[in-house]
């Protein structure tokens, strides 16, 4: 049967599907009405769409099917189903940058808002869910670096023509619903009454109209609003948070990237860090005794520094190697000694590292006050207890995102969550 017109699938059709692609039934084995030992499972747990694992005496593939709203809130939000074609494009460019950190793209349908990728088996899990339960992943900080450091470097001006470089923000300027979405409910809603807004009530309630009546904050706000609407900085995944990532101790996987764009760098690597200090502050109310994970914070917060560190590391490296090639921010004719090269770098990546800060900070808020919140505060059943660890977090990232600019390092962040 072919699909000639958008249809929502089910585990039952999505077998008829697949049956009528000839590569998906290839990498299915799946031979002529051999369907009897298909076995499908809607596997989804995030907020926005449907996912299914398709699997065939051992051979497995997983659909993604966006529906014209979000999932975790339904009909009443509409959002565009484009968004599939977005995360397949941004797939295609994420692979062939960091082969070894994403799923390999088997197939995108634009009729039917649909993916077909490479299945995580297990061991890999969800990385927030790692975090939750206290696993260690030593490659984590070393793999999330290489894959930022590669896709922002190659996708910027410091390694693309000028031209390149609009034709590739032109191809991904239409995923302008998804990026509104992300003013909304990051840069917008937290800091205004939104019926979607909710927080752990009545004990955040002060803390919540603290937000509302916060000058300063608001000021700060606005001006990463307007950094990630108006900067074309490099192609970024634009929801890296922890559970984009599916990792086991040995391998990094990045998913989930319908929300790209060529935007701020900086919203990536903020994404990423803000959420490891969310599963920071977490941890306490977790366990028992807040003594029962101190080992494990220990490894967060060196976590969150080798991130920062060997992302500057790469960058900085690939900057150095291209430095004659045919990027167009830095021409060699006019910055053509080492000193003011050494310069250039260096208040590039210090702006790179506050908007990170500064990002990371605002992904934290949202988590607590906004739409949608994480499972590693979500999952501590006592609400006083969690209370107390999420308004640590949102002290910290209010601290981080109106004081960012005063930082210089990583350590000195690091040196700021352990004093909260
Ligand atoms: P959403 O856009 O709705 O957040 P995700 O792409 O994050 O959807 O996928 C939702 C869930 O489906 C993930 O949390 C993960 O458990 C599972 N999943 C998605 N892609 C894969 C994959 N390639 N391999 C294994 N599991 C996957
Ligand atoms: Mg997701
Ligand atoms: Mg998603």
């Amino acid at each position: 049967m072919a699909f000639l017109e958008f249809i929502r699938l089910d585990e039952r059709s999505v077998i008829e599907y697949v049956k009528g692609v000839p590569e998906l039934k290839l990498k299915l084995k799946l031979e002529l009405d051999d369907d009897k030992k298909v076995t499908v499972k809607e596997i989804g747990d995030g907020n926005l769409n449907f996912v299914f694992l398709v699997s065939n005496s051992g051979a497995s593939l997983i659909i993604k099917q966006s529906l014209p709203y979000i999932r975790c809130i339904g009909e009443s939000w509409p959002l565009t189903k484009d968004r599939a074609y977005f995360e397949a494009m941004a797939l295609e460019e994420q692979g062939r940058l960091t082969p070894h950190h994403v799923p390999q793209l088997y197939h995108f349908d634009p009729t039917m808002s649909l993916i077909a990728m490479r299945y995580l088996q297990p061991p890999h899990i969800i990385l927030r869910k790692g975090l939750i339960a206290g696993i260690q992943y030593p490659l984590l900080a070393r793999h999330i670096a290489h894959f930022m450091a590669n896709n922002l470097f190659f996708t910027s001006l410091l390694f693309h023509s000028t031209l390149d470089h609009k034709r590739q923000v032109a191809k991904f300027c239409g995923n302008a619903a998804l990026c509104r979405h992300t003013e909304q409910v990051v840069f917008s809603d937290p800091y205004q009454i939104s019926e979607y807004n909710h927080w752990t009530s009545p004990y955040l309630d002060p803390d919540a109209e603290a937000l509302r009546q916060d000058n300063l904050l608001k000021l700060e706000i606005a001006l990463l609003k307007s950094k990630f609407s108006e900067q074309a900085q490099a192609l970024i995944h634009g929801d890296l948070h922890t559970s984009s990532v599916m990792v086991t101790p040995q391998s990094t996987q990045v998913i989930d990237p319908e929300f790209a764009f060529y935007g701020p760098m900086g919203f990536d690597v903020g994404a990423f860090l803000g959420n490891l200090m969310l599963a920071f502050f977490a941890q306490d109310g977790l366990v028992d005794q807040p003594d029962d994970r101190k080992a494990y914070k220990e490894w967060i917060l060196q976590t969150i520094e080798d991130t920062w560190n060997l992302f500057y590391n790469n960058f900085v490296a690939l900057w150095d190697e291209h430095r004659n090639g045919a990027g167009e921010a830095y021409l060699p004719a006019i910055y053509n000694n080492p000193e003011v090269q050494l310069l250039a770098q260096k208040r590039y990546m210090t702006e790179l590292f506050h908007d990170s800060v500064g990002f990371g900070a605002a992904k934290m808020i949202r988590r607590i006050v906004g739409v949608v919140h994480v499972e590693d505060f979500e999952s501590i059943t006592d609400s006083v207890k969690r209370a107390t660890c999420e308004r640590k977090a949102l002290n910290l990232a209010k601290m981080l995102l109106k004081d960012r600019r005063k930082f210089e390092s990583i350590a000195e962040i690091v040196s700021a969550i352990r004093q909260f």
